[in-house]
């Protein structure tokens, strides 16, 4: 396993972004784990598979009628070899993937593929809910970003396009659905950094991570 950097937190707090901007500094790859989970919630929409159906989801966590790619500007997941990045990004696929990772039998048949990503000879900044507590507990260095709920959902209803209150409902609904499951609940990695970007604008918050990361690896 090469290094890793895990940075954990609420929806729409900013880890896709700054995990990017982070990788690119590095030299490293990326990974945006909740791709795994909205790709799987993906496919089983498509293929009619009920999503209370733990054994049928389990199983099609190995289907390759679906997959996750890594690349340096978005996590993609293809679906009968067609890119549905765009697709999965929506707030209703977010939520079908919050239903499908609370089940533990999906978490950890999706366990091997996330740690594979950090295989090979770049270092791995690895974004998600559980990455610094339960994918990669021994990272060199773990981040817990948050932001306000309003600004979170600003942010991601200007993304796509939609009513902001409607984001601030759902995306509070979502956070608490991953924070209260038994399954690796969303929780702050013990020795994180944590860091509010409320107030601070992309280039800041990658500064405060990168100086950090540096005094770890
Ligand atoms: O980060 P993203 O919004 O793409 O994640 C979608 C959903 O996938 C989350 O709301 C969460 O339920 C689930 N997820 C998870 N563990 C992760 C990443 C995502 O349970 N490491």
């Amino acid at each position: 396993m090469g290094l890793v950097v895990t940075i954990d937190g609420p929806a729409a707090s900013g880890k896709s972004s700054v995990s990017r901007e982070l990788a690119r500094r590095l030299g490293w790859k990326w990974v945006s784990t909740g791709a795994f989970y909205r790709g799987l919630a993906y496919a089983a929409i498509q293929l009619n598979v009920d999503l209370d159906d733990v054994k049928a989801l389990a199983e099609l966590t190995h289907n390759p009628v679906w997959n996750v790619s890594l690349e340096s500007d978005r996590t993609r997941v293809y679906f009968k070899n067609q890119d549905v990045t765009d697709a999965i990004a929506h707030e209703t696929v977010g939520n079908f993937a919050s239903k499908v990772s609370h089940y533990p039998e999906v978490r950890k048949a999706l366990l091997d593929a996330q740690r594979n990503c950090s295989n090979g000879e770049h270092g791995l900044v690895a974004e998600g809910r559980d990455c610094g507590t339960v994918v990669f507990p021994t990272a060199e260095a773990k981040v817990y970003l948050t932001a306000s709920s309003e600004h979170r959902a600003a942010r991601r209803a200007t993304e796509l396009g939609l009513d902001h209150s409607d984001m601030v409902k759902a995306q509070k609904q979502r956070d608490h659905q991953d924070s209260t499951r038994k399954a690796a609940p969303m929780s702050v990695p013990a020795g994180a950094l944590e860091l509010d970007s409320t107030e601070l604008d992309l280039n800041q918050v990658v500064d405060k991570v990168e100086a950090f990361v540096k005094t770890k690896i």
